[in-house]
C-alpha cells in the first residue's frame, strides 16, 4: 500500500481488527520509510447483476425500473406491497445466479409470478415484453393462460 505521507510503497500491518459490523477490515499500517502511521479498509467487493439486452447490450440490473415495468402493468390490479414483493423475490433469483442474466430471463421472472396472480397484470406485462402487435398476439397469450391455468386435479 502506497504511504500517503512519502509515497514509498513499503510498509508492514500493525493491526487488523473488525470494522462496520464485520462489513469491513481495518488496518493500521506502519510505513517502512517515514515510520508513520495510516489506516486502510479492506470490503467484499459488491457482487455486481448485469442485465444481457436483445440488441446485446449490457447493463446494470437497474431495480427501479423494473419496478416500473411491473407497476405499470399491475395499475389498478395489485397493490404496492404485492409489487414490491414481485421485485424483490424477482431481483433475489437473478442474484442468486448472479453475474449476467439476458432480459428475457428477467421478463420471465415477472411473468411467472404475475400468472398467478392476476391475468389482466400478466397480459399487460407480456405485451409489452413480447412486444403484442395486434389482438390475435393477445388472443393466443389468452389461450396459453388458459392451458397452463386450468384447474389442477386433486
Ligand atoms: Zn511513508
Amino acid at each position: 500500500m502506497r504511504c500517503p505521507y512519502c509515497r514509498e510503497n513499503d510498509d508492514k500491518v500493525v493491526d487488523s481488527r473488525v470494522a462496520d459490523d464485520g462489513g469491513a477490515i481495518r488496518r493500521r499500517r506502519e510505513c517502512l520509510a517515514c515510520g508513520r502511521r495510516y489506516t486502510t479498509y479492506e470490503r467484499v467487493e459488491e457482487v455486481g447483476l448485469l442485465v444481457v439486452k436483445r440488441s446485446g447490450e449490457i447493463e446494470p440490473f437497474d431495480r427501479a425500473k423494473l419496478r416500473a415495468g411491473v407497476e405499470r402493468a399491475a395499475t389498478n390490479r395489485l397493490d404496492t406491497a404485492t409489487v414490491d414483493a414481485i421485485v424483490g423475490e424477482v431481483e433475489e433469483e437473478l442474484r442468486t445466479q448472479g453475474g449476467e442474466v439476458g432480459s428475457e430471463r428477467v421478463g420471465l421472472a415477472v411473468l411467472e409470478r404475475l400468472r398467478s396472480l392476476d391475468h389482466v397484470a400478466y397480459l399487460r406485462f407480456a405485451s409489452v415484453y413480447k412486444g403484442f402487435e395486434d389482438l390475435a398476439d393477445f388472443e393466443r397469450e389468452v389461450v396459453e393462460l388458459q392451458k397452463t391455468t386450468a384447474p389442477k386435479q386433486r
